[in-house]
């Protein structure tokens, strides 16, 4: 292993199964380049697991987004995201650099990984974070919801590294570049990749994964309890075929049976940010709300004036979903 005694921000950087870097990865690079500044200029830093002298496809993205260092581990096998060997890997890597942060994408994958890390690490991980920053102490402040989400904690870690996952879509890729000329380190595996707790046979696309359209979406129309019945929800479907946009629902409607749990937007759902997203029949409970209020404009239709939804609404109509769609039906 390299010589490395620096702190800084280790980001995971996570592969898709096309070989794409993961946006989330963008994301976090961005926000750790906020905290950089709040802990003085320090290192903002990968960890990459690809298969041999691949790693170098990605050294513009890396370049652009201001990365220092990328530790990378090649091998023809990390084609194939493998839990136990990139965990062991990465806390040999976290024991040598001293990272003071390590941040993970919530993805799947990284929901998977993270805990292995930190659990190995003897620290602390904050899950699902909405926020990040940095205290007065100079320590990460972890933001995410509580409480069934009735409250919003900042948890501080007492151990290092500091550990956080933030979900994709929470945090905004800076449009400018960064760029600094990233150093490429290679790091020696060092223990045996030979796999003898489990053999990957294959991965299969859920239909759930390749229906989901909600991630790059401009207009969302989604639908909650208030719709009521499937009449509703097809009616919902109808109206954003019309205006061209992609049906969402609450975790009201998703466990009414309405609409599949992929599409669910929120806490537990998706987190989207389109130009558009018209809520009806969505009362506007916080654990929906964290899920889209970064969106540029918000539509509530609710036939109760006094509905949360119309405290983050940016037009709100309050009036019967089962009156108002059909009108914009007929336009
Ligand atoms: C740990 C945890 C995680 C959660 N995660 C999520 C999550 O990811 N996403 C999520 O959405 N929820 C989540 N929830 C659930 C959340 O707290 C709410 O229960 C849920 O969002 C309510 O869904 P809803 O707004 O569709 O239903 P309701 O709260 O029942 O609201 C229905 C709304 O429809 C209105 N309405 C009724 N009839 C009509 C009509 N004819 N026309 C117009 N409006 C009408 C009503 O006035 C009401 O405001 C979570 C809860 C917990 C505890």
């Amino acid at each position: 292993m390299p010589d490395m005694d620096n702190s800084g921000i280790l980001i995971y950087a996570q592969i898709t199964r096309e070989e794409y870097i993961h946006t989330v990865f963008f994301e976090l690079a961005d926000k750790a380049k906020e905290l950089s500044q709040k802990l003085g200029g320090v290192d903002v830093n990968a960890v990459i697991f690809t298969r041999p002298n691949f790693v170098f496809n990605y050294k513009e993205a890396f370049e652009n987004r201001g990365i220092n260092k990328v530790y990378y581990f090649e091998d023809e096998s990390f084609k194939n995201y493998n839990t136990e060997f990139y965990s062991k890997l990465i806390v040999n890597l976290a024991r040598q650099v001293k990272p003071e942060i390590i941040l993970v994408g919530a993805t799947n994958e990284g929901r998977d990984l993270a805990p292995r890390i930190s659990s190995a690490l003897g620290t602390g991980l904050t899950a699902d974070c909405t926020d990040l920053d940095i205290n007065e102490n100079g320590k990460l402040a972890a933001t995410r919801p509580t409480f069934g989400g009735q409250l919003m904690a900042t948890i501080l870690c007492k151990t290092y590294p500091q550990m956080a996952t933030v979900r994709p879509k929470v945090f905004k890729v800076n449009p400018e570049d960064m760029y600094v000329q990233t150093e490429f380190i290679k790091c020696p595996i060092g223990i045996s990749l030979a796999n003898d707790r489990y053999t990957l046979l294959d991965f299969k696309k859920t239909i759930e994964n390749t229906i989901n359209e909600l991630d790059s979406a401009e207009i969302i129309v989604a639908g909650g309890k208030g719709l009521k019945n499937k009449e509703g929800f097809d009616m919902l479907k109808k109206f954003a075929n019309k205006i061209g946009g992609t049906v969402a629902a609450s975790r009201g409607a998703v466990e009414m049976g309405l609409a599949p749990s992929s599409i669910q937007v929120g806490q537990t759902g998706k987190t989207v940010s389109p130009k558009l997203y018209i809520a009806c029949g969505i009362s506007g409970a916080i654990q929906h709300t964290i899920g889209m209020t970064d969106s540029k404009h918000i539509i509530a239709i609710n036939n109760d004036k006094n509905a949360q939804i119309f405290d983050i609404a940016d037009t709100g109509i309050v009036g019967d979903a089962f009156e108002i769609l059909p009108e914009f039906l007929n336009q």
